[in-house]
């Protein structure tokens, strides 16, 4: 399909709907009540410090609620307003936050169930309206809902549609695009469903082994199994590593992402030489500025000497793993919640250790002087955080 042609022509569209629809001050009014928090603000006053006791707070200057995130919900909830007796359904969670998605259940926001492995979209019909999250939608979808003749209320985030932006380019030039990022977040699927050929890598183990495969060759069948889903069909490392553009899902770790770029780049430079570089390479800079924003004010904070870390978010967002990860290589005790809820009677906590199940840790907080460092994904309203705080100061009792 021409996606960039597709694409043009559905924003065209009278059905579809990228920008709000006049409700703003309104729907400002209600997202503030809902999910802003007087506590956080007077912490940010106080230089992101609270003191209570023997328990220290230390919140990172750059935390929570990204822009993108805040317009995709003022639109959701604006998209209510617009459409009071429409059937809505949203694509998939509009963040990753459970308190924002159940807030979306209660106003009549129905989200497509997935039958198997599929999202099971019989139950959208004609004439309903069908808001598409932050992360974006893959062309597909929003090609199966403009032919069922939905409104579209499109709340992709503008960073995330630069990306599509890049792999567009990389498509017309018939390069490879080399995404890094997860190849089942919805955000890299959606990115990927805009390139032609297309390699997903996780991490920097991985991009070593296509750079080495690149300069060296190796075994296709051994490659092939090792990317099994993470590739356009029909891809062939032999034939379809020569021109690479390099993509990006927009909440991974703004280090490694540009470790590899570089590797790439470097990798292309003693492949061709530095003439022959640029008929090889492409990258454009898709790092998101929140994500940069979140995980520069997390290295920063841990660099205070902290008795732990709590780190906010829902559980399958991208970023707010990445912000645990940060806290883990620095041997900083970390528990991963979603919400206050987790913080259970007894000294217990709920919590996700990184790339393990939840599991509930005994006796988590400290007896004696405690320097508690906070921070939370770009999908995390204020609230929450100020419910987690306030869970935290019943240790003074
Ligand atoms: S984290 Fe960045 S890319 Fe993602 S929604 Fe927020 S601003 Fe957009």
């Amino acid at each position: 399909m021409d996606t960039k042609s597709f694409k043009r022509s559905l924003q065209q569209s009278d059905n579809y709907h990228r920008k709000g629809f006049g409700h703003e001050a309104e729907v400002m009014e209600t997202l503030e009540s809902e999910y802003q928090s007087d506590l956080i603000q007077e912490i940010r006053n106080n230089n992101y410090i609270l003191k209570k006791g023997r328990i220290t707070i230390y919140l990172a200057q750059a935390f929570g609620f990204c822009w993108g995130v805040e317009r995709a919900v003022a639109m959701a909830y604006e998209t209510r307003q617009h459409f009071p007796g429409e059937r809505i359904w949203i694509t998939n969670e509009i963040i990753h936050n459970p308190s924002v998605n159940q807030r979306l259940k209660e106003m009549q926001v129905g989200f497509i169930a997935m039958k198997g492995n599929e999202k099971d979209f019989s139950v959208v019909q004609s004439g309903d309206v069908v808001i598409l999250p932050a992360f974006g939608a893959s062309v597909t979808e929003m090609e199966l809902l403009d032919n069922k003749g939905c409104q579209i209320v499109d709340t992709t985030c503008p960073w995330v549609s630069k990306v599509w932006n890049s792999v567009e380019k990389h498509k017309k030039r018939d390069y490879t695009s080399i995404i890094h990022g997860k190849y089942n977040h919805e955000e890299t699927i959606a990115t990927s469903s805009f390139a032609g050929i297309y390699l997903i890598v996780l991490n920097m183990s991985q991009a070593q082994y296509v750079a080495d495969y690149i300069l060296n060759g190796g075994d296709r069948e051994e490659f092939l199994a090792k990317f099994k889903n993470a590739h356009s069909q029909g891809f062939d490392p032999d034939k379809d590593l020569t021109y690479i553009g390099i993509a990006n899902q927009t909440t991974m770790l703004k280090s490694e992402t540009e470790a590899i770029g570089k590797l790439f780049e470097h990798t292309m430079l003693r492949k061709y030489g530095p003439l022959q570089l640029n008929q090889h390479f492409m990258s454009f800079n898709t790092i998101c500025d929140a994500t940069q924003e979140r995980q520069d004010a997390m290295f920063e904070l841990v660099e205070e000497e902290l008795s732990l870390m709590v780190v906010i978010g829902g559980f399958n967002s991208s970023n707010t793993t990445h912000l645990q990860e940060i806290a883990i290589n620095r041997r900083i005790p970390s528990y991963h919640i979603d919400s206050a809820a987790r913080i259970l009677p007894g000294n217990r906590i709920e919590h996700k250790p990184l790339d393990r199940d939840l599991t509930v840790a005994e006796n988590w907080f400290p007896e004696g002087v405690v320097k508690v460092g906070i921070t939370s994904g770009a999908s995390t309203p204020d609230k929450v955080v100020e419910e987690v705080i306030e869970k935290i100061f019943l240790f003074l009792d």
